[in-house]
């Protein structure tokens, strides 16, 4: 069986490696001069490569049960199992697992020992333009090359992040061969509000909930630091509401974000707390008994048209940002959307349109919460993709 493999990132040398093992006589094409260019970047170079809590929630598609359906078939379990066999050994930072020696680039480097000691052909500076279905198989067109393959692996992840080999490629040679791309949109990134202040609260971190309203109806919350930037909000509470925004501010709908800077009070708790503060030292002004309890930039902001002190604990708890926009795509980790999760078969990720290719990875309608939950997607997407193409079973 000749499968090709088109992207050598995470998901890529995964399903490489996976079908090589099965007995697969493998080839990945890269585009890059290197294999794996973004997982050098994962983790702030240490590469969160999963997570100790899994859970449905953390992966979101058009098609909703599709990403569980595909994680819980190579959960954490066997992913661990598969690195512990490489070499990498574990280092867990609040639930996120790294690799001990905290270098990202040994994910990537042991990814590419096993798939060279199974001898898959690895070829870099190959970018693929065209996918060709023939009548047995599939002819692999790139730059310089046609590649025949009986099986086709599209790994050709997404758009985001500014990092080299990131682009449509991959939503560009699905569609076609007849495949619907749910628009691809940044995810994992800040959000930009309406306003002129930010610039004022620039600098500040402030553990918050911050909650997302589409319409009115609440979207996604999230409580943790929240980064006040000069466009609006950012950080990773913020990142991972983002791709709600995205998708509903591409419906045209009116997005909110609302943050409540004092989570474990209710509103009738922090009255009485911020009138207590107030009456025991009543020879400060409302600004000065805040001091001690928010940030010093963020007081007059919120003390802004303020008379009365239940005013102000409403303030606290519900401030509005009216959210026009993300952060640009080059910004973004991840994009939500890709081709629809509703093509493609969850038990093996072989396409429901043509036979014989399958998909893996960021090219898919899956987008994974913070916290290593886009990796999990890559490995688990791509183990299934090489497993199942080189004929095996789960
Ligand atoms: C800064 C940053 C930090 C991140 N940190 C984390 C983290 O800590 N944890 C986490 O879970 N996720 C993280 N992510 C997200 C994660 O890196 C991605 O979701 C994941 O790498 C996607 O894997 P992939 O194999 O699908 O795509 P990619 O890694 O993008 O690989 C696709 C490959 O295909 C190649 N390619 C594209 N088109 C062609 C073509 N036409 N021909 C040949 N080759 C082609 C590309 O060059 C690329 O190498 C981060 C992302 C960024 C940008």
């Amino acid at each position: 069986m000749r499968v090709i493999v088109i992207g050598g990132g995470a998901a890529g040398l995964m399903a490489a490696v996976m079908a090589a093992r099965r007995g697969a006589a493998v080839t990945v094409l890269e585009q890059n001069n290197v294999f794996g260019k973004k997982i050098l970047a994962t983790g702030n170079g240490k590469c969160n490569l999963t997570n100790v809590k899994q859970d449905p929630q953390e992966y979101r598609s058009d098609t909703k049960d599709f990403p569980w359906q595909v994680v819980s078939a190579f959960p954490l379990a066997e992913t661990l199992k598969f690195f512990t066999g490489l070499g990498i050994y574990t280092r867990n930072k609040n639930g996120g697992l790294y690799p001990y020696s905290e270098q990202a680039s040994a994910v990537r480097d042991v990814l590419c020992m096993e798939a060279a000691h199974l001898k898959v052909k690895m070829k870099t500076q190959e970018r693929v333009t065209c996918i060709r279905k023939e009548k047995e198989g599939f002819l692999v067109d790139t730059q310089t090359y046609t590649y025949q393959a009986d099986r086709v692996i599209l790994a050709a992840g997404g758009c985001a992040s500014s990092v080299s080999g990131s682009c449509k490629d991959g939503f560009d040679l699905a569609k076609r061969l007849g495949h619907t791309v749910v628009e691809p949109l940044p995810a994992l990134t800040g959000l930009k509000g309406v306003g002129a202040y930010f610039p004022k609260w620039a600098g500040v971190r402030f553990e918050a909930q911050v909650t997302l309203f589409e319409n009115e109806k609440e979207a996604a919350s999230q409580r943790g630091e929240i980064q006040f930037t000069e466009y609006g909000i950012s950080g990773i509470p913020v990142f991972s509401i983002s791709r709600f925004a995205a998708r509903a501010l591409n419906r045209k709908s009116r997005v909110m974000a609302v943050l409540d800077f004092m989570p474990d009070f209710t509103l009738e708790q922090l009255s009485v707390f911020l009138e207590t503060r107030m009456e025991n030292c009543g020879y400060k002004t409302m600004e000065e008994s805040l001091v001690g309890l928010l940030p010093q930039k963020l007081i007059p902001l919120l003390c802004t048209e303020i008379r009365y002190v239940q005013e102000l604990a409403e303030k606290l708890k519900n401030y509005p940002i009216i959210i026009k926009d993300t952060g640009p795509m080059s910004q973004a980790q991840v994009c939500t959307g890709g081709v629809s999760a509703e093509e493609i078969c969850p038990d093996t990720m072989e396409s429901r349109l043509v036979l014989g290719l399958y998909f893996a990875g960021e090219v898919v309608d899956v987008d994974g919460n913070c916290g290593g939950y886009n990796l999990q997607w890559a490995w688990s997407s791509g183990a299934i993709a090489g497993i199942s193409c080189a004929g095996g079973t789960i």
